[in-house]
């Protein structure tokens, strides 16, 4: 045996498929490479009473004067010879043999170059017709299509093929621990349907080895293990992973005599590769089943795998076609929505058909949605904080929130489960489904947590299911499971959310390039035709002209003729305006640093050319600096300034007043008159082309220059605004950066 000491501590590391002693039912030979002895168990000499010499060593022609069959010279060496050529030694087993009279079973296996040759009596205690029980069993079991059903049913035939005391179907829950979901058994014993038993009642390498051994049989629990001897000085353990006979860890026999089990034999369950559970069988008086019936019994619990497998498959396909259908009806939904995220929000119905839930938030930023039942703010900050600082993939869930974050404690009623799916970690973008605590009672057999430290007898010590008293615990705080599938239908989700958005970007560069095109071919035709326009429009006002002239055109006459070149030359005001407005779609603003005073007296002393003695009274104060295009800001401020002068010439005395603040990173500029000022409801449609109010329609002007402003201000990134009263004046704001260094 290893050297291991195993304690409460360690079991779980122990290593048991070394144990150094097989079970006694039995006896072990192992031959090397040889195909001479090399391990053998000390209690062959029990079964073999005529052995007289050490058998280490020894040959297969030794061993065969007590093992063979009769009339068969060297079936031993031809058996091993042919298994090992075919490497098929598993395929044989079991084979009869006959050893001192009686009939045995040899069930050969290989471990790393060795052959382990296992005897065991041929003959169990019981008789069994196969063909008949094993034929009503399985059509037994297949007839059940509920789930419990099929699982009571397997406990009863199974209870009927190998007559144990008590069968139980034990399933592993996904925290591990196991619980008793079906049960067949002697009308004189309690029930342990229902019962309980935490992970560390079978530790995970004993679940390794049900993996690979698909039946288990303790026959004796109070028999004395057979030790294995080898030639001394032997440091290679004998590993018995595969062994029918592999002795069992003192701690399991120890939780078999706590429970009161003399005899144990089990059945793997094996569903999607994994072990599912065990089909359990406690016998309480000593009971040997031979290798033949496991066999049959062992025929049953892979009937029952692939029963179990087929309705899981069937459940997980149906419940996946329902989530995928969801996810598809909502992808569809998206395509083709300006706003991806509100589309989103405009059916939440569709949001939890995708992921079963009581409540969803969808989180984009400082914008949030919520449907059905979801946390409060403050507990909603908290998750949303961590999940973005934690989790790095693209969907998270849990079913213990506050175990998880135990700020989150009173919100169990209402999120103890959370299925996360990010949608962009720099935006901050995600949906979150909830679902509440479900309160239920587990009973376990003996208090999980609670091993008995008095004890005398360290055994028992590290024994913790020395109480198998029921024990209830009423379990709070976690949610209903989320399902593999319902993770992949979040998974589908996110990307039918993101190809939306990718979809919907796509559609607005698109768009934005359509735009860019149009509008310049707009600014072209507009420039062009403007531009064409001047030559016959300078004709027009040419014939004018002569026919004002002509003294043969009198009275009326006269008057439509002046009309003529009015409106020619009005026109031609308009035309130029245009080429204006259309120039400066194409130039690209060359930003200077502007000294603003020596800007605005050019304009003033440029408008009192003009205005002379009708010039208002126009005070300049601060002219802070400003940070732009020379060309341009001299257009906007000479449009502004020559606003207020021409629409407050008729106030008595006009007055224009010119300033600036500097705020954070922009300077505002105000330019304010006394004149005609600007209904509230035109404010903004002054800055559109060609737009005049009412109030001003005797003067002269063309309702480009504000739409010009507008643009240059755009070109800028500033901001135009007026404060404006009718008859009393008008202030205009602009706003524009402030240059980095200011040159006062
Ligand atoms: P216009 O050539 O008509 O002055 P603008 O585009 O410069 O064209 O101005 C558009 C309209 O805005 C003007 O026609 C006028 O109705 C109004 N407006 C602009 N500035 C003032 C102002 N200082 N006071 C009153 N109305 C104004």
């Amino acid at each position: 045996m290893s050297n291991f000491q195993v304690n409460l501590s360690n079991c779980d590391r122990e290593p048991i498929h070394i144990p150094g002693q097989i079970q006694s039912h039995g006896f072990l030979i192992v031959l090397d490479k040889e195909v001479r002895v090399s391990y053998f168990s000390d209690n062959i000499y029990s079964y073999i009473i005529d052995l007289t010499k050490d058998l280490l060593g020894s040959s297969i022609d030794y061993l065969e004067t007590f093992i063979g069959i009769s009339f068969q010279p060297h079936f031993l060496k031809n058996l091993i010879a042919s298994s090992g050529s075919k490497n098929s030694f598993e395929k044989n087993n079991p084979v009869p043999v006959e050893i001192g009279g009686n009939g045995y079973f040899l069930i050969i296996s290989k471990n790393a170059g060795q052959i382990l040759l296992e005897f065991e009596q041929a003959t169990s205690d019981f008789e069994l017709n196969v063909q008949y029980v094993l034929g009503q069993s399985i059509a037994q079991v297949l007839a059940h299509k509920n789930m419990d059903k099929l699982l009571e049913q397997t406990a009863i035939e199974v209870k009927e093929i190998i007559s144990f005391d008590r069968v139980m179907i034990y399933q592993f829950m996904d925290d591990g621990h196991g619980a008793v979901v079906a049960e067949a058994k002697n009308n004189e014993l309690e029930s342990w349907l229902g019962l309980h038993y935490p992970a560390s009642d079978i530790p995970q390498q004993a679940r390794a080895l049900y993996k690979l051994n698909l039946t288990r049989l303790i026959a004796d629990v109070h028999s004395t293990p057979s030790k294995i001897s080898t030639a001394p000085g032997t440091t290679d353990h004998l590993d018995l992973t595969n062994a029918q006979l592999r002795a069992v860890s003192p701690i399991h026999i120890q939780y078999l005599k706590n429970m009161g089990v003399a005899s144990s034999f089990s059945i793997s369950i094996i569903c999607d590769g994994e072990l599912w559970g065990l089909i359990a069988c406690h016998n309480y008086t000593a009971r040997f089943i031979d290798f033949k019936s496991r066999e049959y019994a062992k025929l049953i619990g892979q009937i029952l795998s692939s029963a179990l497998q087929f309705r899981k498959e069937e459940v997980d396909q149906n419940e996946k076609d329902a989530l995928t259908f969801s996810v598809a009806k909502l992808g569809k939904a998206l395509l083709g929505q300006q706003d991806v995220l509100s589309a989103l929000c405009s059916d939440p119905e569709s949001l939890l058909q995708v992921v079963p839930a009581n409540g969803v938030l969808l989180s984009a930023g400082i914008n949030s949605f919520r449907y059905g039942k979801t946390p409060h703010s403050a507990a909603e900050a908290i998750l949303l904080d961590w999940l973005f600082d934690n989790v790095k993939t693209d969907t998270f869930c849990d079913t213990n929130l506050s175990a998880l974050i135990p700020e989150l404690e009173d919100c169990k009623s209402i999120a103890s489960g959370i299925m996360f799916c990010m949608i962009s970690r720099e935006d901050r973008e995600c949906l979150l489904w909830f679902r509440p605590e479900q309160v239920y009672n587990v009973n376990w057999a003996g208090n999980p947590n609670k091993p008995d430290d008095n004890h005398l007898d360290p055994l028992f010590r590290i024994s913790p299911r020395l109480s198998f008293e029921t024990w209830r615990e009423e379990v709070r705080g976690v949610s209903n499971k989320w399902k593999r599938e319902e993770i992949n239908a979040v998974n589908l989700l996110k990307q039918e959310i993101l190809s939306a958005v990718s979809l919907q970007a796509g559609a607005v560069k698109e768009m934005n390039a359509r735009l860019k095109e149009a509008y310049e071919e707009l600014e072209t035709f507009s420039y062009t035709i403007s531009h064409d326009l001047k030559n016959p429009l300078a004709s027009i006002k040419s014939y004018a002209q002569l026919l004002i002239r002509d003294k043969s055109i009198l009275g009326s006459g006269q008057k439509m003729v002046q009309r003529i070149a009015d409106r020619a030359d009005q026109m031609n005001l308009m035309i130029n305006a245009v080429l204006d407005y259309s120039k400066i779609g194409k130039i690209t603003v060359e930003f200077a640093h502007l000294k603003m005073k020596e800007i605005i007296e050019d304009i003033i002393i440029d408008l009192q050319i003009v205005y002379q003695v009708n010039m208002p009274i126009i005070t300049v104060d601060v002219t802070h600096d400003l940070f732009g295009d020379k060309v341009m800001l001299h257009q906007i401020f000479s449009n502004l300034i020559s606003n207020a002068v021409k629409y407050s010439q008729h106030s008595n005395p006009s007055t224009v007043h010119i300033n600036s603040v500097c705020k954070n990173n922009e300077v505002v500029y105000t330019i304010s008159d006394n004149g005609l000022g600007i209904a509230a409801a035109d404010k903004q449609s002054i800055f559109e082309l060609f737009n005049r109010m009412d109030n001003v329609k005797n003067i002269e002007g063309s309702g480009v220059g504000l739409a010009i402003v507008k643009r240059i201000v755009d070109k800028h990134h500033g901001k135009i605004w007026v404060e404006s009263e009718i008859d009393t004046g008008s202030t205009f704001f602009l706003a524009l950066p402030k240059p980095v260094k200011f040159g006062f």
